[in-house]
Parts: C-alpha cells; structure tokens; sequence
C-alpha cells in the first residue's frame, strides 16, 4: 500500500520536471500533493505567488481521471488554460462567456476522459445539469480556488459558493482541496464548515513577505499626494508600481498628476469601458515603469512579478485588504515597498460607508471591527511585519528590521499596566462586550447598562478614570491588531481574549504604546521610509 503512494509521489516529481520544469516542491506543495495522492482532502492557505495552482494540477495528472477547479476568476479561465496548453496540458474551462457548442463539445472531451483539467465557474458547477455530468465520468478531484469566497465576513463573498457543499454530499470519495490568501480565524472556520472539510488536513504557509518593506504615515496636514511624490522620487524613480486610491475621482486625478510630473501613469477603476481597463492592463504587463492607479478593482489574479512599490493614499478596509493589495508587490522576491499614507478623515469616510451600507448589523459589526485592526496596526509602534503575521495567527519572536518602526522607531512608553487593564476589563465583563461599553467600564461611568449588569461592583470599574477615552479606545484597537483581542464568532462586537493575551496578563510580556506625536515631529518622520 504505501508503495502505491510513494509510486504515485514519484510520478508527481517527474511532472513537476517534465511539465512544469520546476527542480523541486516549494514549501507545503510536496505534502499537500501527497495528501491528495492518499485521496485525503486539504485546506491549503497560501499567500500569493506561493505556488498554489501546482498543487492541484499535478495530482490532476497523476490520479487517473479529470482535476475540477472552480474558480470564480472567469476573466481569467482563458489565460490559465492557454498557459497549460502551452506546457502540453490537457486543460478545458466552461462558463458562462461560452457558446452553447462550445460547452457541448467541451464536456464531450470530459465524458470522453479526454482533459486533464475542467475549469468551472461556481454557478455553472452547481447546476444539475453539471453535477450529472461529473457523476458520469472519472474525477481526480476537486479544487476550490478562493476558498475565502464562501465566508460573508469577507470583502469577496460569493453566494454560489455556500452551494459548493453539494460536492462533499455527491462526490464522498473524490478528494477535496480549498485553496486560498486569505487567512484569518474566521474565514478559516468558515471554509471548513462551508466547505464541509471537517476531516481535511490544514496546510498553513507562512505568510510573512520579507522582501517587501512596510512603511504607514499619518498624515497630518499634509497632502497625501506630495508624500507620494516624494516617496517615489526617491525610491521608484523608473519603477512599475500600484498606487491604490479610494474614490474613481482621485484615481483619475492621481494619474493625470503622476503624469504631469513626467512619470507613465493609467488610471484603472470599475467605471472605465472594458477595453479600456483591459489595454491599461496590458500595458502594465507588458511595459516598463508604469504607474498604474487604481481603486481596488484592479489586481486580483495579476500576475506580474516585478512590481516594485505598492502605495495606499488611503486606508483599505481592513488588514486582511492590506495583506492583499501590498502582497502585489515583490512577487520575484526582490526588494520592494509598502507604503501608505492616510488621514485620520479616512476612518470617519470608512466608518460612514459601513454605517450606509446594505445588510445586517452583525455585517457591519465585523466590517468595523476590521477596521479598527487595521487602524491599530497604523497606529502601533511596534514591529509591523510581527504585528500582521501575530493577525493572522502567526508568531515571529524577533522585530523585522524591515519595517518603519523598526527602522526608525517611533517614540513609546510602557503600556503594560494600561494594557493589563483593560484586558482585565475584557475578563471580568465576560467577553461579551464591545469597545465603547469597556471604556464606560475602565472610566466608571455608572450608566444604566453598566448598572444593570452590575459592573460597577467590578475591581475594574474606574481603574482607569484618569486616561481619556480616546485613548482607551486607541488601546483596544492596538490590542486587536496586534492579536491579543480578536471579535466574536456571532458578529456582537463583543471582544474577545485570544492565547496571546495570557502573558500579557501575567506580567510576562511588555507592551509599547505609542507616545502621541507632537506636530512639530511631522515633519521628520519622512526619514522613515
Ligand atoms: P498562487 O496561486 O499561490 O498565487 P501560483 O500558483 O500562481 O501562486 O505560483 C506563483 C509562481 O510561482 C508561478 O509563476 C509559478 O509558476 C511559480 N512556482 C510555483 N511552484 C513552483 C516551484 N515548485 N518551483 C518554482 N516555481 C514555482
Ligand atoms: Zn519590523
């Protein structure tokens, strides 16, 4: 038995020779695949650019059979499957931007067991027509690309994929692997209960991106746009980057800016004609030193390796927006940049969106939670590759050197005490609290819901009435971008206390808080980057 797999493992190296021309796995890849081979199932978070694609297409060719992907990227099926074909692949896709005999002549090939790999957008996937069709022939397994798609608290949900369910129930015996960037807590319990894979094995790579160096600015009075100038003089003089900006109006302005000054710049939002959008991307590609910017509508799926700086003239929705966007950079490994600079009017913008916003109020909760995380990752004054990786569950004992702070550290003071505080108030209330209920709380204001809770009999009620509440509020959100905090599971805006938080609370660790900076140090803090 165990010389069936280690034939079937060997097969999978010769593939990766043979077809692909690659030397050996990269990390995770050999054991996933292994998996597989095995007809195990496997939840496989990746960054990007970490080479999630072969773990799918090799077991593909070496279990007998056609490899289903289902990906919701349809813009970008074409592309995938010309690039296998051109490596002598077998690959086929089907959605909706085919003919009716096209589709027919396809899913001949399938029946005939003719493909090594079907692509299928989710929708089709999920009708009957398709499932029947599957029941018919041979599958080596199925591949769920974007995994993150199934969770609603994410910025990409996509109802169809709730239905991807059906999969486990029709095809018990075909394995299953979820693949995905995106790697929080939650969207990860989400993607095993959605998904339902349970009894499938988690392959978690690290996240950290040590090329690419992050730097995050205040503004201040500042203007944004001269920042960026700067920063890019001074860095990028002839490189290719993406600046990222909030609104269409200020992508266009940014551009026509960018241009004036003498640099290649393409605007590139959602209200542009599709030809438009699709010569600004190529050119990108294909072009060197261009300047793309862009709302977040551009970049999923880009692949172009040597982006050399990622720029923010606002803040993301949330870090794990932050970890995506800044992740385009640096995908060769050389040295790249992170930069973002925003004003404190981006909170209140974004605070304002979410409040507008269609759909339930535990939606929104989370969708503000995750800001807050991220404007405590803006605001901390620690070591920000540490503080991104301890987000998504990742510890790293020793500062980067390759952020700003660690570069340049900012000015801190002790926040042990304070921090203890309130993650005492987070204990003794229950964990079942929000934000501006814990300030009360660490304040003694003997409101009535305080009251009727009984939380002014607390040992923590008014342990912290000479702090203002803002920075109270600071703290927590610190807290949470830094992992010791993370929301509920139902959306309350409770916060909850993480493993992380028991040191913390012991006295075995220290926390550095940031000291408020006076405005006269504005000015300096350029020398960061
Ligand atoms: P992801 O889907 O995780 O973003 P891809 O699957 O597109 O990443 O892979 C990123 C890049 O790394 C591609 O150019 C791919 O060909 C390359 N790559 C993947 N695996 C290997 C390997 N084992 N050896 C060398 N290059 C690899
Ligand atoms: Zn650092």
């Amino acid at each position: 038995f165990a010389s069936a797999t280690d034939d079937a493992m060997s097969l999978a190296r010769a593939k990766l020779e043979d077809v692909f021309g690659y030397k050996g796995f990269r990390p995770l890849q050999g054991d996933i695949i292994d998996t597989i081979l095995r007809g195990g199932d496997c939840l496989a978070l990746m960054p990007t650019g970490g080479g999630k694609s072969l773990c799918y297409q090799i077991p593909s060719l070496v279990r007998p059979g056609t490899g289903i992907v289902v990906s919701p990227l349809i813009a970008l099926m074409q592309d995938q499957v010309d690039a296998l074909r051109d490596l002598g692949v077998k690959a086929a896709f089907l959605n909706s931007t085919q003919d009716r005999s096209t589709q027919d002549q396809i899913e001949r090939q399938f029946a005939a067991d003719a493909l090594d790999l079907l692509y299928v957008a989710p929708e089709r996937l999920v009708q009957e027509r398709t499932l029947a069709l599957f029941e018919r022939a041979d599958i080596a397994l199925f591949a769920i690309d974007e995994a993150h798609c199934v969770s609603q608290w994410g910025h990409d949900f996509r109802p169809e994929y709730r239905q991807l369910k059906i999969l486990a129930q029709r095809f018990p015996s075909v394995p299953r692997i979820a693949l995905t960037a995106t790697a929080d807590e939650r969207t990860r319990q989400d993607i095993i209960a959605e998904l339902s894979l349970e009894n499938a094995r988690s392959f978690i790579a690290s996240f950290d991106r040590p090329n690419i160096r992050y730097t995050i600015a205040e503004l201040g009075s500042g203007s944004a746009r001269e920042r960026l100038w700067q920063f890019i003089e001074a860095e990028h003089s002839s490189d290719a980057g993406i600046v990222y900006c909030l609104s269409r109006k200020s992508v266009e302005e940014t551009a026509a800016w960018l241009c004036s000054k003498g640099r290649k710049a393409l605007a590139y939002h959602a209200g542009l004609e599709a030809p438009v959008r699709a010569a600004a991307q190529a050119k990108f590609l294909t072009e060197e030193g261009l300047i793309i910017v862009a709302t977040i509508a551009f970049g999923m799926g880009i692949d172009k390796p040597d982006v050399r700086f990622v720029a923010h003239l606002n803040l993301p929705k949330s870090i794990e927006s932050y970890y995506q966007e800044t992740g385009r950079a640096g995908r060769d490994g050389e040295a790249a940049n992170a930069w973002m600079a925003y004003g404190l009017q981006d909170i209140v913008q974004l605070r304002q969106w979410i409040g507008q916003s269609e759909g339930p109020e535990a939606f929104k909760t989370v969708q503000r939670q995750k800001l807050d995380a991220l404007v405590g990752l803006a605001e901390m004054p620690g070591c920000r590759r540490q503080a991104l990786l301890a987000y998504f569950g990742e510890m790293r004992s020793e500062p980067c050197g390759n952020c700003d702070n660690c570069l340049s550290p900012p000015h801190t003071e002790d926040g042990t005490i304070i921090a203890q505080k309130a993650l005492s108030a987070v204990y003794r209330t229950g964990q079942r609290f929000g934000v501006t209920y814990l300030a009360d709380v660490l304040i003694g204001t003997a409101d009535e819901r305080v009251l009727r809770n009984g939380h002014d009999r607390l040992s923590v009620f008014g342990i912290g009435k000479d702090v203002p509440v803002s920075t109270w509020k600071g703290l927590f959100r610190q807290l949470t971008a830094q992992g010791y905090l993370t929301g509920d599971d139902e959306g309350m805006g409770s916060l909850v206390l993480t493993e992380r938080a028991r040191p913390l609370l012991r006295g075995e660790e220290r926390f550095l808080m940031r000291v408020t900076r006076p405005k006269s140090k504005v000015a300096k803090k350029r020398g960061a980057s």
